[in-house]
């Protein structure tokens, strides 16, 4: 298995990666990327934490295409990664879930986070003041899914942290009854996944007629990766759900982690805060703005795992 590390613009690296995840090398890719920053930057070197959970990588995403092995630094700055970890319990690791740290499959409903991932969540968990999941799923259902008790979890885009989305459940379900398409009904809001469709455009065309007609009966739609959800006009998104987390602890050191148009709103989140790390999880299917505004890319939930071990 070989990974290709890139600083964007400029250059691209390869080299054998039989050994990743395993006594510390796992950590490479990543390590060289910056190395090279410092050479080019004269900055001072960053220090790691090298006490790692080094088993807890092993073998994970082993099936994944190489192409999808690469970790892109997309900004030539300071190694925002290293300082985050220099003071765990003054800051906060924040993770959507589906694209993020599950990789997408087919069928939402078949998703799994892998075990070295979970146990990685669990060590962050330990060792950092906030480790949060903020899903479009439920609360509930993500964290079934992750699995990882010391973990938070917030589901529905942050829905689920107001209250006056709740008089919004029945309206949300009446409308959605009206709609020939499967739903995924997440209670303070719906979704209508269009990744299996065998006509996609005219899947797509069918679900901008069903958003309009939300739209008129008060609802907000919104179009994510093949899917197009539903929800009440609160003012609640993965931004304010992350403003909200960060103001209970009074947190002001963040790392955040999403793959899709709904964690830009998290990225917004963190302007101005003390220390933030953006990071995207790219894909064909990610937003162009997500990969624009990131500190730092990753290409898969793999390569994401790589980087949460550094921390
Ligand atoms: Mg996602």
């Amino acid at each position: 298995m070989h990974v290709a590390v890139q600083g964007v613009g400029d250059r691209t690296y390869e080299r054998d990666d039989s050994d990743r995840c395993e006594g510390g090398r796992h950590r490479r890719p990543l390590r060289e990327a910056i190395d090279e920053e410092e050479q080019r930057h004269d900055d001072d070197p960053p220090t790691y934490s090298e006490q790692r959970a080094e088993e807890a990588c092993n073998q994970t995403y082993e099936n994944e295409p190489r192409e999808h092995r690469r970790i892109v630094r997309s900004v030539p700055h300071d190694d925002l990664v290293a300082r985050l970890a220099e003071a765990p319990k003054s800051a906060a690791i924040l993770l959507d879930v589906d694209g993020t740290l599950a990789p997408i499959v087919p069928r939402p409903e078949d998703a799994r986070v892998p075990d070295e991932a979970r146990e990685e969540l669990h060590r962050l968990a330990a060792r950092y003041g906030l480790v949060a999941c903020i899903s479009g799923r439920t609360g509930a259902d993500a964290r079934r899914l992750v699995g990882v008790e010391s973990v938070r979890y917030v589901g529905t885009h942050g829905l689920e942290l107001e209250p006056e989305a709740e008089r919004w459940r029945d309206p949300l379900h009446d409308f959605s009854a009206t709609v020939d398409w499967p739903v995924e009904d997440k209670g303070l809001s719906v979704s209508f996944h269009y990744r299996m469709a065998e006509d996609e455009d005219a899947a797509l065309e069918y679900l901008e007629e069903i958003a309009e007609r939300a739209r008129g009966a008060g609802l907000v739609p919104r179009f994510g990766r093949k899917v197009l959800e539903l929800r009440p006009p609160v003012h609640a998104d993965k931004g304010t759900a992350v403003r909200h987390l960060l103001g209970e602890g009074g947190l002001r050191r963040v790392l955040y982690a999403g793959d899709d148009t709904t964690d830009l709103d998290a990225f917004g989140a963190l302007d101005g805060l003390e220390l933030a790390v953006r990071v995207a999880v790219s894909s064909d299917e990610a937003p162009a703005e997500l990969v624009r505004r990131a500190d730092v890319v990753v290409d898969s939930p793999a390569e994401l795992l790589d980087l949460l071990c550094r921390l």
